[in-house]
């Protein structure tokens, strides 16, 4: 027998009811949101979450880091094909990051079950305990690496909040035994599909209300240090000097030059730069940067570093500065899986919405959950680009098309 054409309606005022109500919990700035991993205001969100995937029919539970899944058993068994994102927020951030991909799933899994009843591979509907670092800077998705069995024994103990609070405390203070994480690995995932908030302006530019994604970026942070000779200001005439700092700016000139010139979506940013003695009148002996440099495809993301690698060795050696860096984290490039780019692409093209195909340049949990199975994303369009404020916003009608164009690929995947 063949399938039924997809096509189901969502009632945008009952959406918004969902990011409001979940919005208030936690609600800081006015239209903001301060939510940090096992705090009360993140407990009472996932209880929220618990209730409305009980009410759409879901089986809930919560895993061993306190993550929430909601499932709905398939006709023919086999592996699961989830949708969800994060609730844990920036502090404090806004009401859709993360929490817009849990209410989309949600949303989406609901009316494909009311429409069509169960479907034939299991569906769930995930709510990720962990996301932002905004209470554990070193948790590194903690809920989608505990899924994913990427948590060391010991690390519970070893990640600490800013007064040094190990998030093994944290846990235990919800209720959670750190000592049962790796309960929290699952192996039996069929597709990990994300909804969430795009955070930048492609798509505005692009007058798009979503994008399908086709990569991750990839994401190196490297501490540099410019190593030179403190002296007078005055006395010490220019030539004979090993100035850092004069090396750091033509290194920050080059480094973000050349990332420029090679255009979208290359970027790379010096966000903070350290000066010893940091004195008016005093040459200084040493300036340390941060080099964040990202792209979406391996070879590019390679050929970027090695270029800026070598552009700090010659700008080094010319000007008589010892230069050490050190790599402080690697997140390679997140291919997403082309069986699901093709359909979140039928999806949007049997719904008629208009869509771009771009590569996401932060960084997500679906980059962590194609460590078990393929993985896909689906971007709605932020206003002005913003996020990580409480002034982030997505309309209605952007986000009805996202959750449309999502249930149509969970459609294709699991009926
Ligand atoms: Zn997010």
């Amino acid at each position: 027998m063949p399938q039924p054409a997809f096509d189901l309606t969502f009632d945008p005022a009952a959406i918004e009811h969902l990011i409001l109500t979940l919005g208030a919990i936690g609600a800081h700035s006015g239209t903001g949101v301060w939510r940090r991993v096992y705090d009360p205001e993140w407990v009472a969100a996932q209880a929220l979450l618990a209730e409305w995937m009980g009410q759409a029919g879901t089986v809930v539970r919560q895993d061993a880091v306190g993550n929430l899944w909601g499932r709905v058993e398939g006709t023919e068994g086999g592996k699961a094909v989830v949708s969800g994102s994060h609730i844990d927020s920036q502090c404090p951030g806004g009401r859709y990051d993360g929490a817009l991909g849990v209410i989309a799933a949600l949303v989406a899994v609901k009316a494909l079950v009311a429409a069509y009843g169960p479907p034939k591979r299991p569906m769930e509907v995930l709510s990720l305990c962990e996301e932002e670092g905004s209470r554990f800077p070193t948790a590194g998705f903690w809920g989608s690496r505990a899924i994913t069995g990427r948590i060391a024994h010991g690390d519970a103990d070893r990640v600490l909040d800013a007064q040094g609070n190990s998030i093994a405390a944290a846990m235990n203070s919800v209720g959670l035994d750190p000592g049962l994480i790796p309960n929290a690995r699952r192996n039996d995932l069929a597709a990990f599909l994300e909804l969430h908030i795009e955070q930048g302006p492609v798509l505005e530019d692009a007058d798009r209300s979503v994008a399908v994604v086709s990569a991750i970026t990839g994401i190196r942070h490297t501490k540099v240090t410019l190593v030179g000779e403190q002296n007078h200001a005055g006395a010490f005439p220019m030539d004979l000097r090993r100035d850092p700092m004069a090396g750091f700016a033509e290194m920050a000139g080059g480094l973000v030059g050349h990332a420029h010139r090679l255009g979208r979506p290359a970027v790379t940013t010096i966000g903070r730069i350290e000066v010893w003695p940091n004195a008016p009148a005093i040459i200084p002996r040493d300036v340390s940067f941060t080099l964040d440099a990202r792209h979406p495809r391996a070879d590019d993301y390679a050929a970027l570093h090695q270029t800026h690698h070598a552009m700090m060795a010659e700008i080094a050696a010319r000007r008589g500065l010892a230069l050490t860096s050190e790599v402080q984290f690697d997140l390679p490039p997140t291919p997403c899986d082309p069986a699901i780019i093709a359909a979140l692409t039928q999806s949007a093209q049997a719904l008629g919405v208009a869509f771009v195909e771009m590569a996401s340049g932060a960084g997500h949990d679906s980059q962590q959950m194609a460590a078990i199975c393929p993985v896909g994303m689906v971007f709605v369009r932020s206003k002005d680009g913003r996020s990580h404020t409480p002034e982030e916003f997505s309309s209605l009608p952007d986000i009805v098309d996202g959750i449309r164009v999502l249930a149509g690929a969970l459609y294709r995947l699991a009926y």
